[in-house]
């Protein structure tokens, strides 16, 4: 039987600050060839949301962003790089934790399909290839136009699980 293959389980213990700069030399050049500026603060905004794999609150980036800085940046300033990194397809908003998680493959558009542990807020990305299919099969069949098709999966994550 086959075994669906995960990408790597982001609790696995990993050189975290490689995706860091993974995610921003990627965000160059996802900018680059959109003809889009990724300035100081729509970079800095977007490392923070990197800062681990759980869904980051624009609450607690305004924070960050305030502790690092006197000038602290108006929450509308933060919002629209917000807003610029999800359009260029950098990070994704997880809707039920009202949240931003970086994007490992933003060189292609999709839709963010996640599993999210209740426990420890750990989202992990899944291949587009999963779930999608699915979900263009039903739609073409009921003839339904998909305009978002985020899924948003919670439960509880193999580490939590073993703790519990
Ligand atoms: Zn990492
Ligand atoms: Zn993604
Ligand atoms: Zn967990």
């Amino acid at each position: 039987m086959n075994k669906f293959v995960l990408p790597e389980h982001p609790h696995c213990p990993h050189d975290h600050s490689q995706c860091v700069s993974d995610a921003l030399s990627a965000a160059e050049q996802v900018c680059e060839r959109a003809g889009a500026r990724l300035t100081a603060l729509r970079k800095r905004v977007l490392e923070l949301v990197w800062q681990s794999h759980r869904p980051l609150g624009a609450y607690d980036l305004l924070e960050t962003l305030a502790r690092e800085d006197d000038r602290r940046p108006a929450p509308p300033t933060v919002y629209r790089a917000l807003d610029f990194l999800q359009e260029q397809g950098l990070v994704h908003r997880i809707a039920s934790l009202n949240a931003f998680i970086g994007c490992a493959s933003p060189e292609h558009t999709h839709q963010g399909h996640f599993l999210i542990c209740r426990n420890c807020r750990v989202a992990i990305e899944l291949d587009q290839s999963l779930i999608h299919p699915a979900i263009a099969k039903v739609a073409d069949q009921m003839d339904f136009s998909v305009e978002a098709e985020t899924v948003e999966i919670a439960g509880l994550c193999s580490q939590c699980r073993e703790a519990a």
